[in-house]
């Protein structure tokens, strides 16, 4: 179980200290659950000398593909690496619909992140549009295989999954158990496919979209589902671990 907050472009710099201290101090021990959060660029820093020793892991939202070089203005995997990543957020709907990133880009990234071990969590997710034309999981399976195109792992810790289907991110309108456990399940099958059985098994396939702590442990107790991606909540530190409690509840 891997429960992982997504604070987008939220909170300065004091603001950052201040909710990483709070997260810290209410999840207490995080085992057996892996906890995660994912502050902006300018934050990690100092996020990082704070977690140090709480057993929670930082990750960054998103990274260039390239190694280095005239690219002003973005971030590159060695860079996350050298400030305490341990995950980094790829392919988010926002990034997709907003920033314009492809399933090819998406794929880049994630074979970079993987070059200097950093965990991509690779997003997936369809709009209302799509679901409401039945078209979500050729939607899904699409983005799963082209993000995941050329991208080899040695083990499922390497990589982790997130369905966020977009119409839930931020609405407060949750996919339904049923819905989210059709899908995990469909997502399951594909990871099993590209990477084999033994390695698609134990892959982590989190939902993400409007988990709160009065759905969390009915989302995660559900099959193939193995923790959340969060964002709102993640921003109030009670709220996150009440989450994490939930997932411990279920582990
Ligand atoms: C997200 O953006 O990854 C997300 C799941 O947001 P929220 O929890 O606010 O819906």
């Amino acid at each position: 179980m891997l429960v992982a907050g997504n604070w987008k472009m939220n909170l300065d710099l004091a603001a950052a200290r201040q909710l990483t201290s709070g997260v810290v101090s209410a999840i207490g021990d995080p085992s057996p659950v892996d906890v995660a959060i994912c502050p902006p660029f300018v934050d990690l820093d100092a996020t990082f000398s704070i977690l140090h020793g709480s057993g929670i892991r930082m990750g960054a939202q998103n990274m260039h593909a390239s190694e280095s070089g005239a690219f002003t203005g973005e971030i590159s995997a060695a860079m996350l690496r050298a400030v305490g990543c341990h995950y980094v957020i790829l392919g988010h709907s926002e990034r997709r619909q907003i920033f314009g990133e492809t399933n090819a880009g998406v794929s880049e990234k994630t074979i970079q992140a993987r070059k200097y071990r950093l965990v991509p969590i690779v997003c997936v997710g369809e709009s209302l549009d799509e679901r409401n034309a039945g078209d979500h999981e050729s939607v899904v399976e699409s983005q799963v295989r082209e993000s995941l195109e050329g991208v080899a792992i040695e083990a499922s810790s390497e990589l982790v999954l997130a369905y966020e289907p977009v119409w839930a991110i931020g609405t407060g309108q949750t996919a339904s158990g049923d819905q989210v456990e059709e899908m995990h399940g469909h997502i399951r099958d594909i990871v099993e496919d590209l990477f084999g059985k033994e390695i698609g098994v134990g892959i982590a396939i989190l939902y993400g979209g409007s988990v709160n702590p009065g759905n969390a442990q009915d989302l995660f107790s559900r099959e193939d589902v193995n923790g959340g991606l969060i964002g709102g909540a993640s921003l109030n530190a009670e709220k996150f671990a009440a989450i994490v409690a939930a997932a411990k509840s279920v582990q």
